[in-house]
């Protein structure tokens, strides 16, 4: 296949470092009382300040995924199964993010929570979960935690290496991390696919549709490529190496939705973050970490927001997604 000039330099450790930026940020936000997370300062080896637009920013991402994800997982109050029914969470591209942890801790987690990534990012990271009791209880002390293979097998959770661009590496990996195609599956992509070239994030939206009839598909990325802010985010992330080879197939909300219902998803919406902050995350705390630091840049902050978005596809076979996402406030 011919290569766009674009994809001809991005490279693949630009793209895992875009990793240790994120969670970088998030200690960031943590160390402002943004929000809790006393696993992610494990995951930093340097830690640095962000400024207030960058903090906030990444409160609302973690704030939607949140929110959404609580949706989710909490119980439906009519149903006979309550608190029994197993769901499932699968994060494409999980890098250093600690949601699995913070669960854990709050009594949530599902019954099985995956995580890919390439194996540079998993070997480290199960090197860490290895290293860190704090990390390591959570797992579970029955694990098997592999460093040099980039794996972390454990009944609950599980750690895999992967290349999310061979599809059949997926379908490998749904028997080694034992996923169960019937079970309730939420599956995270928050700032991974819009990296990848368009035909591979077909591939792997279909794949997930084919694959799980009743789910949640929550991707979180990067939108409106060709206004001047948009043009400058495309330049910066360039130089560094890591390109949003995606974005030109789907450079807005309605280009999102349509992405996942082209690919067999039942439903699908996708907001962009500015909306999301204004209508969706809880008003009591904007108010609370409105209050945090200093805050002036708001022609910055509008045009910012206006740049991300939250896209979600739903596969419902049984009706347990009739009253989830956005609507939902
Ligand atoms: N989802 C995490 C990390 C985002 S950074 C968070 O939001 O904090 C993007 C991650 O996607 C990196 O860890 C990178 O290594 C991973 N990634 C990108 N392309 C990938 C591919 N083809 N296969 C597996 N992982 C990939």
């Amino acid at each position: 296949m011919a290569r766009t000039p674009a994809e001809a330099y991005s490279s693949t450790v630009a793209v895992q470092a875009t990793n240790d930026d994120a969670a970088a940020s998030k200690l960031s936000c943590v160390k402002k009382g943004y929000m809790k997370d006393e696993y992610v300062h494990f995951f930093v080896r340097r830690p640095v300040r962000r400024s207030p637009i960058i903090n906030r920013g990444y409160f609302a991402r973690w704030a939607v995924l949140r929110k959404l994800l609580l949706q989710f997982l909490e119980p439906k109050d009519d149903s006979s199964e309550r608190n029994v029914m197993k769901k499932q969470i699968l994060s494409l591209g999980a890098g250093f993010d600690t949601t699995y942890f913070q669960l854990v801790e709050e009594g949530i987690a599902p019954h099985l929570y995956v995580e890919l990534d390439f194996k540079e990012v998993t070997s480290k990271k199960a090197a860490l979960i290895d290293h860190h009791n704090q990390l390591k209880d959570k797992v579970g002390s029955e694990a098997y935690i592999c460093k040099e293979r980039g794996e972390v097998l454990s009944d609950h959770y599980k750690l895999l290496p992967i290349d999310l661009r061979d599809i059949n590496q997926l379908d490998t990996m749904m028997e080694l991390a034992q996923l169960d195609c019937s079970l309730p599956t939420f599956i995270i992509a928050e700032c991974v696919l819009i990296y990848l070239d368009p035909d591979s994030t077909c591939s792997i939206v279909r794949w997930a549709s084919k694959t799980f009839s009743t789910a949640i598909f929550f991707a979180y990325e990067q939108i409106h490529p060709d206004d001047a802010f948009g043009e400058q985010m495309m330049k910066n992330l360039e130089s560094r190496g890591c390109p949003l080879l995606g974005i030109y197939a789907t450079p807005t909300l309605i280009t999102k939705e349509k992405l996942f219902l082209d690919q067999g998803w039942q439903r699908a919406v996708a907001w962009d973050m500015l909306r999301i902050y204004n209508e969706f995350i809880e008003a009591q705390e904007k108010r609370r970490i409105e209050r945090l630091e200093l805050f002036d840049e708001f022609e910055e902050w509008y045009m910012m927001q206006e740049h991300y978005c939250v896209a979600y596809a739903i596969n419902d076979a049984y009706g347990l997604f009739t009253d989830f996402g956005f609507s939902k406030i």
